[in-house]
């Protein structure tokens, strides 16, 4: 298992032991950003409490519950109470989970925490929580973002963390139906790794890659950053295995079926309300050969998002396809300190009308090198109809290479006592510029009602020929008094503004707690029903992460 909880970042992102790296520009971005901001960034410290100073309630399951738990799970060391196992498996990675870890800030936890080691033990596991009436919340890197693994229950039973990562084994592999089967604990650079071997891959690479695990994507139905290319999970997905408080769902195992409705569809975004996925069988291809990322500039974001709406409605499936808005373009350019003779090469291209509006995108794709040249000088073709210009490789490969390095940065911001909050939706092509405009709105006039400045910014990524999801970031000086009292109507007024301009409430972050207002919006009242009606036939008594995704 490549990750060990125990060296992770109890209240951040990733490894305890690593750090944003500002590569000397650390002050001038601090700097930066605290003037948009209006506060002193770079001279603020609001650093966490420590983590043996948090208390947290005492497990609420009795010596017999906890003898027989661990006997379900698989033995002693298959289930503890431990303090730290606790808090490691109390809160996801969503800002108000960050600002409330640093502040020593749970009334909840976990009551105990069991690992079972097969499939089996999930099962008996299932079947003890039934017959006690315990609450069970799977759990895969718990890098939750929405709210997903809370081990709360609205009718005040005790919660069971089941924590899936010792589950991560390959249990078959078939090149020629082009499917591995793996079990739902495992990693994605564990996944990845035991693919490469054979000379395979999945590409499912979200941000969180290496935090994040094949049970967590498929139960949220999560998004790559080369889902252009691959597809989102749940296109990936070929057929599962649940263990529900009604026994086991096996999903078939073929290409495509017109045999009623597709189970693996309403199984991938269930969010641990079905049950436990067990297994998942995925579709693979060869590991390609080379890739190629070019950076391009355009002029506003209007162009650049007409742009990668012509690539994909051309059938250029670009696994790398993302557009940065004007002020996302200005952030990374802060980020990466200042630049003489790269400030003089954008001075000169602002005559030629990439000025303050300009915007950067990255297109690109991997495969066999003939394929690759062809396809993305096709779609820089379409980038230069568009105004695009190249600025070639250079670019691209830093935000390659860095690109699971960047939400470590949000613990540095906290400690400077700047929040970092994202909301992601996805909406058809026409609506891009109305949801881009009033979301941004929204947040600015959130912001200000509490008379303080946001800096908001936003990219495309994930797109379709119907549409793309678009992505916003923003930042204000958190109110250290009350700083979830302060984000829970920022989050409103974002989560508002994007189910008002028809998008939706998430193109790949989930429900969870966090979005579960709005989902009704997409759903429909009917549609909320049937959802419900069967989580109650799979799990008639509620147990399975209650609360998260729908009200029980
Ligand atoms: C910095 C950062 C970057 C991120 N980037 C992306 C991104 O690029 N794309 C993306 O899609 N998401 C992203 N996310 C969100 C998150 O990583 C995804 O939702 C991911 O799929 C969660 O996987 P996990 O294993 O961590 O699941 P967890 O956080 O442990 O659980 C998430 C939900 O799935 C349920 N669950 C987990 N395992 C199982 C199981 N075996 N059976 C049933 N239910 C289960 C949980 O109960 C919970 O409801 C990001 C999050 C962070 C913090």
């Amino acid at each position: 298992m490549s990750v060990d909880r125990n060296s992770t970042n109890w209240c951040g992102w990733g490894w305890q032991a690593s750090r944003y790296d500002f590569k000397g520009h650390r002050d001038y971005f601090l700097s930066w950003i605290g003037a948009r901001l209006g506060v002193d960034a770079l001279h603020t410290s609001t650093p966490p409490v420590s983590p043996e100073s948090i208390e947290l309630p005492a497990t609420r399951l009795t010596d017999a519950d906890l003898q027989a738990l661990s006997v379900a799970a698989g033995g002693a060391d298959a289930m503890t109470t431990a303090p730290r196992a606790r808090l490691l498996r109390a809160l996801g990675r969503s800002l108000p989970d960050l600002l409330r870890l640093r502040r020593g800030d749970l009334p909840y936890a976990p009551d105990a925490v069991v690992l079972p080691a097969s499939e089996a033990a999930v099962a008996a596991i299932m079947q003890l929580c039934r017959e006690h009436d315990w609450a069970v919340v799977p759990l895969g890197g718990g890098s939750s973002v929405v709210g997903g693994i809370e081990p709360i229950d609205p009718r005040g039973r005790p919660v069971i963390s089941l924590d899936m990562t010792r589950m991560c084994a390959m249990v078959s592999f078939c090149p020629q139906d082009r499917c591995a089967t793996f079990q739902a604990g495992i990693y994605g650079p564990d996944l990845e790794a035991t693919l490469a071997q054979k000379g395979w891959e999945l590409g499912h690479v979200p941000q969180s890659f290496e935090f994040s695990t094949l049970g967590g994507w498929v139960a949220t139905r999560s998004s790559g950053q080369q889902s252009n290319q691959y597809g989102d999970i749940a296109d990936m997905v070929v057929s599962c295995r649940v263990v529900t408080p009604e026994g086991i769902v096996a999903t078939w195992n073929g290409p495509v079926s017109a045999a009623g409705p597709d189970l693996d569809q309403f199984i991938a975004g269930s969010e641990g309300t079905l049950g436990v996925i067990t297994e998942v069988t995925v579709h693979i291809h060869p590991k390609p050969k080379t890739h190629k990322i070019n950076a391009v500039l355009f002029p506003d974001f209007a162009l650049g998002s007409a742009a990668l709406s012509d690539i994909v409605g051309a059938g250029l499936r670009m696994s790398y396809m993302r557009l940065s808005d004007e002020v996302e373009t200005e952030t990374y350019l802060k980020m990466s300190g200042p630049k003489l003779i790269q400030d003089m090469g954008l001075s000169a291209l602002r005559v030629l009308g990439y000025g303050e509006n300009k915007c950067v995108a990255l297109v690109g794709t991997e495969g066999d090198p003939e394929t690759v040249d062809r396809e993305v000088g096709e779609a820089m073709a379409i980038a230069k109809r568009h105004r695009g210009l190249s600025l070639g490789g250079g670019p691209a490969k830093n935000w390659h290479r860095d690109r699971y390095m960047h939400p470590y940065m949000r613990d540095d911001l906290l400690d400077a006592g700047i929040a970092t909050e994202t909301h992601e939706t996805a909406v058809p092509w026409s609506r891009v510029a109305a949801v881009r405009e009033d979301v941004r709105a929204s947040i600015h006039s959130a912001v200000k009602a509490q008379g303080l400045k946001a800096h908001v910014f936003a990219h495309l990524s994930h797109s379709y020929p119907t549409g793309t999801c678009i992505y916003f970031v923003l930042m204000y000086p958190v109110d250290a008094k009350d700083s979830i009292g302060q984000w829970k109507p920022i989050k409103a007024a974002i989560c508002d503004a994007v189910v008002r301009n028809g998008g939706t409430i998430s193109h790949h972050h989930g429900v969870g707690l966090d979005h579960k207002a709005w989902l009704v919006h997409e759903k429909g009242v009917a549609g909320m029903k049937l959802m419900a009606a069967a989580c109650k036939a799979m799990d008639p008594t509620g147990i399975c992460n209650p609360g998260k995704l729908l009200d029980t």
